[in-house]
């Protein structure tokens, strides 16, 4: 367990039972009432759903919104603060129907909203959000009709703000208040001077595309002025990137953010709410440092920092404490959801035993790389790999010109395998590892064939190198006697991962368990709530996998609360145009061409159809 970090990465939601199994709880750190996760891919098994699952678990969704939410009600409470505090979870970070009313439903208490950033965020937004005392932010970008729908909100009473994102979005939403007769709630988007680093960082900045910069804002107040509207204009916007590890930048962008703001209140208008956006970043690695894929901050420290940034700006320029509103996705999310998958395959790349001796006839190339490797010792290691690599080379170039046979060139492989694994053995103890050898490791380890698509389930993982814990669910008592990188079942050779946390940096390979041929092995990937579910697409026609939602109980029982099966083939070949009833007309007439060949019975003929019929309404993925 240690090995795989669990309780750095884990924010105490995971750990390992003494059977050696990957269990989760729902009060971190309390593992007395914590569930088995192989029990759980057990009983999802047991009701006839494979693997690979995505498996959500809503008592984590419900312990981050609450942490968020405690957390700034605690730091506004120490710190004396006078205002409020709303959040609002963007739509985009998980749009899945269960995912947005798992969020209403525990939020609600603590009036959490949403934020949309579209015409169809906004109503899916319309239709799950009823709750007066909370906000709907409406970013993005808007046309006639989205400005009436946000309009419509606020007749129905509640506290639906449109952003202003672009300077020619103003006057379209004045035209639209006056001619429906409402009163809307503006807030504006300002692009900050202020910029983060990290992965997301581009959407905040001078360059940013999104917001408007201080002359721009300077003219909303004009024209609203103008239009008798100032009042309108309570809330200001920014959003610095998402996942932001360093707590410095954070605080830079509220103090700038609150300047702006102080600002806004100074030219009359009527000021409510502070809204910070998103980037409240998750420990994906574990090491609470500021690299891009964890943070150097807590929940706590994040609120108690943002209302300390606030109070100094308006405190100093006597301007009453607003209303602050983030729109936090990813940490709320995140831990919510894990991707289980089966082990199918793994390949070794290790020699076959070689011969005592090499027969007397044998190649001279093949003989000379044998020779480097009983000669192998400490001090002529980097030497020895140079000569392998020569002597390999010589080895192919006879085999291409036809001086050796095919069975002679594997025995060439095999010494030179078997050579670098020497040479690796001797490495691991090297003081100072020659450069070139570094990857040596590597070259020899396993390739896990896992039962996933890379694209569908984890795009972050193959798009920007996102690293997330990946890490075997059962065996965790036992020691892993196997180093391997995984591949996925899509035709891709960028279907993989072998980029890993279990080191204190960022690893190539991973420690893993040898197959049994009678045991399954499964292995989980883990914090993929944000982001990666809508993002990720069809390649090779690998769709969405089944979910499975469960709620742990008090007494450490847990039941399953929801299940959605995953996209049959059928529905993926309708998802790229195909009409499948065409197809098996099509795929009819084929085999019934077939039998009038002679080349199957009618009875084949039949078992054939079928045999297609069923794999239209099956899983894309590998059945058991
Ligand atoms: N708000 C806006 C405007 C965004 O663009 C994003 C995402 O990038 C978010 C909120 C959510 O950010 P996060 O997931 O970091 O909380």
């Amino acid at each position: 367990a240690e090995l795989y970090r669990v309780r750095e990465w884990g924010a105490g939601f995971f750990g390992v039972s003494e059977n050696g199994d990957l269990q989760v709880t729902a009060t971190p750190d309390d593992f007395a009432g914590a569930v088995s996760i192989p029990d759980i891919i057990a009983g999802i098994q047991a009701r006839g759903l494979d693997l690979p699952v995505l498996l959500r678990i809503e008592n984590l969704l419900d312990t981050q919104i609450s942490l968020l939410n405690d957390s700034f009600i605690q730091a506004m409470k120490s710190l004396d603060y006078g205002g409020a505090y709303l959040g609002a979870y963007p739509i985009k970070v998980n749009q899945q129907q269960q995912v947005v009313e798992a969020v209403t439903r525990h939020g609600r208490k603590y009036h959490h909203g949403l934020e949309a950033g579209s015409k169809a965020e906004l109503i899916a937004a319309m239709g799950m959000h009823s709750d007066p005392g909370a906000v709907l932010v409406c970013n993005g970008y808007k046309d006639e009709e989205f400005v009436d729908l946000a309009l419509h909100a606020v007749q129905l009473g509640f506290k639906c703000v449109l952003v202003i994102e672009m300077p020619g979005e103003l006057p379209l939403i004045i035209e639209r208040s006056r001619a429906l007769g409402v009163e809307p709630i503006l807030g504006v988007r300002a692009k900050l001077a202020s910029q983060a680093t990290g992965q997301w960082a581009e959407s905040g900045g001078d360059r940013s595309i999104f917001g408007l910069n201080a002359a721009q804002i300077i003219e909303v107040i004009d024209r609203l002025k103008e239009a008798g509207m100032l009042g309108c204009l309570q809330l200001l916007h920014y959003h610095l990137g998402s996942q932001i590890p360093n707590i410095r930048e954070i605080r830079s962008g509220v103090a700038e953010a609150s300047r702006i703001y102080a600002g806004l209140a100074a030219e009359g208008a009527g000021m409510r709410y502070l809204d910070l956006g998103g980037g409240l970043a998750v420990d994906y690695d574990g090491t609470r440092t500021s690299l891009s894929s964890s943070r150097n901050y807590s929940v706590y420290e994040y609120c108690a920092d943002v209302i300390e940034g606030v109070m100094t700006v308006l405190d100093e320029q006597g301007v009453p404490h607003p209303t602050i509103i983030t729109e936090s996705g990813r940490a709320l999310v995140a831990y919510y959801s894990m991707l289980l998958f089966n082990v199918l395959d793994a390949a070794r790349f290790e020699p076959e035993p070689l011969p005592d001796s090499l027969p007397e006839d044998t190649n001279v190339h093949i003989r000379h790389m044998h020779q480097t490797m009983l000669a192998l010792t400490p001090d002529n290691v980097q030497e020895s790999f140079n000569d392998a690599l020569y002597y390999r080379d010589e080895v192919r170039q006879a085999f291409n010109q036809g001086t050796i046979s095919f069975r002679e060139r594997a025995l060439g492989e095999n010494v030179f395998w078997q050579t670098v694994r020497n040479i690796a053995i001797l490495a691991r103890d090297l003081p100072a590892l020659p450069l070139e050898l570094e990857g040596i490791a590597r070259t020899l380890s396993d390739i896990y064939y896992c039962n996933f698509s890379v694209f569908q389930s984890l795009p972050d993982a193959w798009a920007i190198d996102q690293l997330f814990p990946v890490m075997p669910v059962h065996r965790l008592d036992e020691e892993p006697t196997r180093e391997g990188s995984l591949a996925d079942i899509t035709c891709d050779c960028d279907g993989k991962i072998d980029r890993f946390i279990e080191g204190p940096g960022v690893n190539r390979t991973m420690r893993l368990h040898a197959l049994r041929s009678s045991e399954e092995y499964c292995l989980g990937a883990f914090l993929v709530g944000a982001y990666q579910e809508t993002l990720g697409d069809l390649h090779n026609l690998f769709g969405d996998t089944n979910v499975v939602t469960i709620r742990i109980l008090e007494d450490g029982k847990y039941e399953f609360v929801g299940e959605l099966e995953g996209d049959t083939v059928e529905d993926v070949l309708s998802y790229v145009e195909y009409d499948t009833k065409a197809l098996l007309t099509r795929f009819r007439e084929t085999a019934e061409q077939s039998v009038r060949k002679g080349l199957i019975t009618p009875a084949q003929r039949r078992e054939i159809l079928q045999a297609y019929k069923n794999g239209l309404r099956g899983y894309t993925y590998l059945e058991r």
